[in-house]
């Protein structure tokens, strides 16, 4: 090693999922939404005037906060914006767990949280899922310095009830307890309404599945004033403007079409239960899922295997080497389409 080299910060990065590209593929490992955004926002880009780019955007990306606020009827004070929910958590670990004792989380979770905590120097133990991938709320419940989960958990799809929430928010009033909601619209109970009742709670959601904007890169939090205040002096110390003007007014577009939106998270909810069905006759066995994915595996098939058996026929799905779960897939629901070209090769699949 040269010896600058010494003084690198050196972290072993995040792996997202592959991102291939081929023009007949079907895209189900990095749960996208297989409908394409409102509407309104391809007018809206269609009618952008670039113009408007020689100024700086608002550095409180101020439409955004306010239209959140106003669709969730919070005021903007406990709204909090940023480049998709990655940066948005990214920010919140920087800011909150500060204490130097170990912030804890779910050994099964989001891979992003571990990648995180190494990057910010932030100690950490991992809570084991139970046999049925549940959090068990008391392992959280013991001297930390911070505390954050999915819900609906990733990539497992399972949802924690809100009581036992509010169980692990209540008993932590020393740290910050932050709820990534990313698939919250898939049928999840949002703890967004106890906000308002705890100060130490950080809501976390994003425009990127739901709302079909991953490549829009809106995230969003909720929380009470004063920890958006604290978020907010980190994310001003660090890039002012992370929000650009296009993705302010495009999410704005996103927010306006109420209908659509309804009608693209209903549909995809209804593929899923439909999956639960098909998935389960071909003898596949997962946890109940409130997200746009299933998290299955198979008695009788080696899960890497198939995972490779689909590649070939540009089927994507996620496979994670990881402990516990290799012998799972995490399936996308796609459309009604997609999952019928999945169900005809798993039907023929060792046959
Ligand atoms: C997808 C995902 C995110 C990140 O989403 P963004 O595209 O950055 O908004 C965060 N947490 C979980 C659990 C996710 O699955």
């Amino acid at each position: 090693m040269k010896s600058w080299e010494e003084n690198v910060r050196k972290v072993i990065p995040y792996t997202p999922g592959e991102q291939p590209d081929f023009p007949d593929m079907i895209k189900l490992n990095t749960n996208e939404n297989p409908y394409p955004p409102a509407p309104g926002t391809l007018e809206k880009i269609r009618n952008m005037n670039p113009e408007q780019l020689r100024l700086y955007p608002a550095p409180g990306a101020d439409s955004l906060v306010n239209a959140l606020a106003g669709y969730y009827h919070l005021k903007k004070e406990e709204v909090f914006v940023g480049v998709g929910s990655d940066d948005v958590l990214a920010m919140a670990f920087l800011t909150f767990f500060q204490s130097g004792k170990p912030i804890l989380f779910p050994d099964i979770t989001y891979s992003f949280y571990d990648v995180w905590a190494d990057l910010f120097r932030i100690p950490y133990e991992c809570q084991p899922l139970d046999e049925q991938f549940c959090i068990r709320k008391e392992d959280y419940l013991k001297e930390n310095g911070g505390i954050i989960f999915p819900n609906p958990n990733a990539p497992t799809g399972v949802e924690m009830p809100l009581a036992d929430i509010e169980e692990i928010i209540s008993g932590n009033p020393d740290v910050v307890v932050i709820v990534d909601e990313a698939y919250i619209d898939f049928g999840g109970t949002s703890a967004r309404e106890l906000i308002h009742k705890y100060e130490n709670l950080l809501v976390v959601q994003t425009f990127s599945k739901s709302r079909s904007m991953a490549g829009m890169r809106i995230g969003y939090a909720f929380g009470c004033p004063r920890i958006i205040k604290y978020l907010n002096d980190v994310k001003y110390s660090f890039n002012s403007y992370t929000m650009n003007r296009p993705s302010l007014e495009i999410g704005l577009a996103a927010l306006e079409d109420e209908e659509y939106f309804q009608e693209t998270r209903q549909k995809i909810m209804h593929t899923r239960e439909r999956m639960k069905k098909e998935l389960a006759e071909l003898g596949f066995r997962f946890a109940d899922s409130k997200t746009n994915f299933l998290f299955v595996t198979h008695p009788e098939y080696d899960a890497k295997e198939l995972f490779e058996a689909l590649k070939e026929k540009h089927i994507f799905v996620r496979y994670f080497k990881k402990p516990r779960i290799d012998q799972y897939l995490r399936i996308t629901i796609g459309t009604d389409e997609e999952m019928d070209t999945l169900l005809s090769f798993l039907r023929s699949y060792k046959k």
